[in-house]
């Protein structure tokens, strides 16, 4: 194009009209390789397809924008003062969520292969827009705490696994789908949720409670359902409370304030208080409040996986098709050493956290099928995928922004945004440490963990010797537990990498398996991204990192 005073070149075309899943190699690949029927494997990549390619459209990418430039806005009362506690968000949020939710991303629970798929399909759909993912995942991982009181479950199971997105404050019984949320935060404690200190007062009605107290993060307060957490005279317990009650009137959710975030600005995170009429219908026994909530917990952490996953493959895909079409000295970026040392190294780390994230898929389903030794690697890897991925995000995504140059640092490539969401997997569901620690937690109390986890990456024995010596390495590690608290970060790295490490031995090309046994266990790089070691192709691990 020519302009009055120079003609525009040498600028990179947006990244538009692709398929998502189809042009992610390692995602597609994960899909045809746990899928336990041929038949279904293809018609799920088939659909997975679909939302690939409305997933690279104009239009999909044009809602992300939309829902993220008109955040959503609290309205407390209405105009005679009356209290609402309502959140008014852009109609774009409305067609993210309605596609997701048709998508199958609340619907996992009563499928074969049910997981495997959801999360291929959070992996894709999240590339959109993240925030949005936070209600989906929420409305997904409720079923199964929510099945320790089967009444309730008869109920609320069918509307949450539902693909029909009815959003509206209205009775659970006339809506043909509803969303889920999860309040367990309060301003003294998070992490330590022993600190709680809402109320709940028994009533009359049987599992019938009234609560008061106060949540200091609830995401999604528009959501019809929260599962959350009071104290009982039993002990913390978990409840089941609605924001409509089943007579249609309004239950007592006091919104205060929605939270000013660095990210995540489609979604509202609300502060919330429970004023002592607020009904909530208890889930599971008194003093269980934790062990119920924990089913929730551990499957919004594997989603805290996948969403690291999926902007991690947003960030390196917008990295590759920037430097494909953007020329320096002489040619395209793609092509010079460095820069492919760097989209390489990007690449590997991208490729890595997608395969861990699709493993542990397949070990969801594979547990609902009732197999105990998934059970127990899940005990132990989604604590350590939580931990690694979520925090290789932040610091993956800033060197991508940094391969579109100056045109990364400016919101219109989006590269913002994602820099922004990118550090909040690894803070919600449990920060770093808190996931190390249950680490700890899951090898000092449940030995079948380890042995599940040591049987998996055992699997690769002989294949690498790299890979073999880490193992080694992480056993001696776990022979001297004097001081292990201090060094669990240190420790549940290694599992992370090893993990990793042994999936794409088996299963990724050998020149990507190469590449990251040598940096990542091998220890022959350095601290930054783009200093892998020579020797290897990296050519070709750039390759197959390409949009199509
Ligand atoms: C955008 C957003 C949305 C959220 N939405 C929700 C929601 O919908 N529902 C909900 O219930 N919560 C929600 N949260 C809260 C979130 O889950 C908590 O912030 C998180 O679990 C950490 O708890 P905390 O903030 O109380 O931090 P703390 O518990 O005070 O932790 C602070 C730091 O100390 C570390 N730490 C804690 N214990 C130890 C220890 N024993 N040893 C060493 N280090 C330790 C942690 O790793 C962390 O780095 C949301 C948070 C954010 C940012």
């Amino acid at each position: 194009m020519t302009s009055s005073t120079h003609s525009v070149a040498n600028q990179v075309p947006p990244l538009v009209g692709h398929d998502v899943f189809g042009a992610d190699a390692a995602l597609r690949e994960a899909v045809a390789r746990y899928s336990t029927d041929a038949a279904r494997a293809r018609s799920t990549a088939a659909e997975l397809g679909e939302l690939g390619r409305t997933a690279g459209s104009a239009r999909a990418q044009e809602w992300g924008r939309l829902a993220n430039e008109n955040p959503p806005v609290l309205h407390t009362h209405d105009r005679y003062g009356e209290r609402v506690d309502e959140v008014e968000f852009h109609p774009a949020w409305h067609q993210l969520l309605e596609k997701g939710v048709a998508a199958g991303l609340t619907a996992a629970w009563p499928r074969p292969d049910g997981h495997l798929r959801r999360t291929a399909a959070f992996v894709v759909w999240s590339q959109v827009e993240a925030g949005h993912g936070c209600p989906l995942s929420m409305t997904h991982a409720a079923v199964p705490a929510l099945r320790a009181e089967p009444e309730l479950a008869a109920v609320w199971e069918p509307l949450l696994t539902s693909t029909v997105y009815e959003p509206g404050l209205r009775p659970a019984a006339g809506k043909a789908g509803v969303l889920a949320g999860m309040g367990m935060t309060e301003k003294q404690g998070g992490s330590d949720v022993r600190a709680n200190t809402t109320e709940a007062v028994p009533l009359a009605e049987a599992g019938a409670y009234a609560l008061r107290g106060h949540k200091w993060f609830c995401s999604a307060p528009m959501s019809d359902v929260f599962l959350v957490l009071a104290r009982a005279p039993g002990g913390l317990t978990c409840f089941l409370l609605p924001r409509v009650l089943p007579d249609g009137s309004r239950n007592t959710f006091l919104i205060q304030r929605l939270k000013d975030k660095l990210g995540n600005r489609s979604n509202a995170s609300a502060e919330v208080e429970f004023d002592g009429s607020t009904l909530a219908w208890r889930i599971g026994e008194e003093g269980r409040g934790v062990a119920t909530i924990i089913e929730m917990v551990a499957a919004t952490r594997l989603d805290c996986v996948a969403g690291s996953a999926a902007i991690m493959r947003q960030a390196v895909t917008q990295a590759v098709h920037h430097a494909r079409y953007r020329s320096a000295f002489g040619g395209p970026l793609i092509d010079k050493p460095l820069m492919r040392n760097v989209l390489a190294d990007l690449a590997l780390e991208s490729e890595a956290a997608t395969a861990l994230a699709m493993r542990l898929a397949a070990a969801q389903d594979r547990a609902a099928a009732g197999s105990a030794g998934e059970r127990h690697l899940l005990r132990l890897a989604v604590p350590a995928a939580k931990y690694w991925v979520t925090k290789r995000c932040t610091p993956l995504t800033a060197e991508a922004l940094e391969c579109l140059g100056g045109n990364g640092y400016v919101e219109e490539s989006g590269m913002p945004r994602l820099l922004r969401e990118s550090p909040l997997n690894s803070i919600w569901e449990g920060a770093g440490n808190v996931q190390a620690l249950d680490v700890l937690r899951a090898l000092q109390r449940e030995p079948q963990a380890l042995n599940a986890f040591l049987n998996e990456v055992g699997q690769s024995s002989g294949a690498d010797h790299r890979l073999d010596a880490a193992i080694k390495e992480v056993l001696t590690e776990l022979s001297d537990l004097d001081g292990i608290e201090a060094r669990a970060r240190r420790l549940v790295e290694r599992l992370a990498l090893v993990l990793q490490g042994s999936l794409l031995v088996r299963h990724a090309p050998a020149e990507v398996a190469d590449a990251f046994c040598a940096s990542r266990l091998g220890g022959e790089r350095g601290l930054a991204f783009g200093t892998l070691p020579n020797g290897l192709d990296l050519e070709a691990v750039v390759e197959r990192a390409l949009p199509g």
